[in-house]
């Protein structure tokens, strides 16, 4: 698993060097319903504000994903050292307009699974096995779990792919695990079958890690046991970024925690499929904010599998 994964990743960069682009920054919007436009070569985060769906290479998806924005307002409880989103173009909408998005996703989906995808810049210099639909993600410009329609945007994904217009496609839920206990969420939950995935994000092993990167008032006890609830009754991934920050790398004790943060998630019972362990994008967003060596990503990685038994791969 970790030499596919390593594998996948030296030909992903080989890919992208060669071609010229740094794919995760690059998206294809449909601005609306009734046109489609391409925004080719600015940044993703800059177009999310603008339209519900869009489309990106993505290393962890190991492909193509369609994104749904389930935040067009930014709303987040984080404010992470590495975020990209830049929220002075976030619409002021809490509610995804369920409507509008289930017609850009058909149209999204219509675009990657006929293959005129590949026709687009910057698309049409991707590798074609780069451009294989991986997932449908919900993510966005915020924290998924404080869509106030959360039910409502799952519900609408899961009709695009039960109309059965294209082949069957996997979900997957990007969250920062702090609002996985809400009542609108469970429900949400509910409609996912096990094919689908939810991956959470943990940084941090103590607060103060967590206060340093992801700048909350939500408590890291509250993350945790939203990931132990959740991970008992089906399996999820955790992702894991850890940022350089100001030039220093996190502390060993931060590490340490963290490692025991899994172990007692493990012990107590949560399903962890795996653990994405990863960094800041190149170049960096923020000035403090910097890429870990990949030498230190792979050393923490091999401690998690070293030390807690769990999958782990570097991204
Ligand atoms: S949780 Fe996601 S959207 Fe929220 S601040 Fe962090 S990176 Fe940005």
């Amino acid at each position: 698993m970790h030499l596919e994964n390593a594998k996948f990743c030296e030909v992903w960069r080989s890919n992208m060097r060669r071609i010229g682009v740094y794919p995760e920054q690059y998206m294809i919007t449909t601005d609306a319903p009734t046109s489609r436009s391409l925004r080719a070569r600015i940044p993703a985060r800059e177009c999310l504000g603008q339209s519900l769906v869009y489309c990106v290479i993505s290393q962890r998806a190991r492909g193509l994903s369609i994104g749904v924005n389930m935040n067009p307002d930014g709303l987040c409880n984080f404010d992470c050292v590495y975020c990209e989103v830049d929220r002075r173009k976030s619409s002021g909408d809490h509610n995804v307009d369920v409507a509008r998005m289930r017609l850009e996703l058909d149209q999204v989906l219509d675009l990657a699974m006929t293959g005129r995808l590949r026709d687009l810049p910057p698309f049409h210099v991707a590798p074609a096995d780069l451009l294989e639909l991986k997932e449908v993600a919900l993510s966005g410009d915020g924290e998924p779990t404080l869509c106030p329609n959360f039910r409502e945007v799952i519900e609408g994904v899961a009709h695009v792919r039960a109309a059965g217009r294209w082949p069957f496609f996997k979900i997957v839920l990007i969250t920062n695990g702090t609002g996985l206990q809400l009542p609108h969420v469970r429900s949400g939950i509910e409609i996912l079958t096990s094919y689908d995935e939810i991956w959470v994000k943990l940084d941090a092993g103590t607060q103060r890690g967590m206060d340093l990167v992801n700048r909350s008032d939500v408590r890291i006890e509250t993350v945790l046991e939203n990931i132990v609830n959740l991970g008992k009754e089906r399996p999820i991934v955790i992702q894991s970024l850890f940022p350089l920050l100001r030039g220093e790398e996190p502390l060993p004790e931060e590490i340490d925690a963290y490692l025991e943060r899994l172990k007692a998630l493990h012990d107590a019972g949560a399903k962890i499929e795996s653990i994405q362990v990863y960094s800041a994008h190149r170049p960096a967003i923020h000035p403090d904010c910097g890429h870990l060596p990949l030498k230190s990503l792979s050393k923490i990685a091999r401690r998690v599998r070293d030390e807690t038994g769990l999958n782990a791969e570097v991204f």
